[in-house]
């Protein structure tokens, strides 16, 4: 399992990296936010050791910048400060979890053990498949550097998909959860806006996303 440190303090830090290596990990040193930042950028890591205080930045801001780039690798906060205000800033910046300093070091080891047991899974605020994202707070879509316009509908029927990523979606999915109660013949209405949403993401691009899945629904994903 590979472990990436982002710490600024040299005590604290050899005292993790060293405590780390000695337990089996491969580990990284990042020593401000830019610096983790690029190694999240270059190598996959299992679990982030992310220090709150930072001299360049703080350690929610970089928390929140790894979400946001779609990164899903599970986060333990670490910080002096105590206050409830910060755990819960971290929690909500995409963190995991959470250990104040000092700590004993078999409780570090046993934190990145539980978080090492979970799956990824989405907790940032960008949705990405293959070069297509989805940004759930500012709803721009774009697929590589190239914006898409959507209608607002186009919109709630892209997430959904996007939500559940190379899976078949039913039609009968689809209206529950993109459509509400009162539209009749939501089938029809679901195939006039796939057929506008592809020719929005797929028609200028030779890797389509949207698929069709004969007599039963829809499919979003790179997976042919
Ligand atoms: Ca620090």
């Amino acid at each position: 399992m590979r472990i990436l440190v982002v710490e600024d303090e040299t005590a604290i830090a050899s005292f993790i990296t060293q405590g780390l290596a000695e337990a089996g990990y491969a580990v990284d040193l990042a020593t401000d936010g830019s610096e983790a930042l690029y190694w999240v950028s270059i190598a996959e890591y299992d679990a982030i050791i992310l220090d709150i205080m930072l001299p360049d930045t703080d350690g929610l801001a970089v928390c929140t910048a790894f979400r946001e780039r779609g990164i899903a690798t599970p986060v333990l906060m670490v910080t002096a400060r105590d206050a409830i205000d910060d755990r819960v800033a971290g929690l909500d910046s995409g963190a995991d979890d959470y250990l104040v300093k000092p700590f004993a070091f078999a409780e570090l080891l046993a934190r990145l053990r539980a978080l090492l047991r979970r799956e990824p899974v989405f907790r940032g605020t960008v949705l990405q498949v293959g070069d297509l994202t989805l940004d759930t707070v500012t709803h721009t879509v774009r697929r590589g550097d190239q914006p898409i316009i959507l209608t607002t509908k186009e919109y709630s029927l892209l997430e959904f998909l996007m939500r559940h990523p190379n899976q078949t979606l039913t039609r009968t999915a689809i209206a529950e959860h993109v459509w509400n109660y009162d539209f009749d013949n939501v089938s029809n209405l679901i195939d006039v806006h796939i057929f506008g949403l592809r020719r929005k993401l797929d028609d200028a691009y030779p890797i389509k996303l949207l698929h069709t899945v004969r007599g039963v629904g829809y499919r979003l994903g790179n997976e042919a």
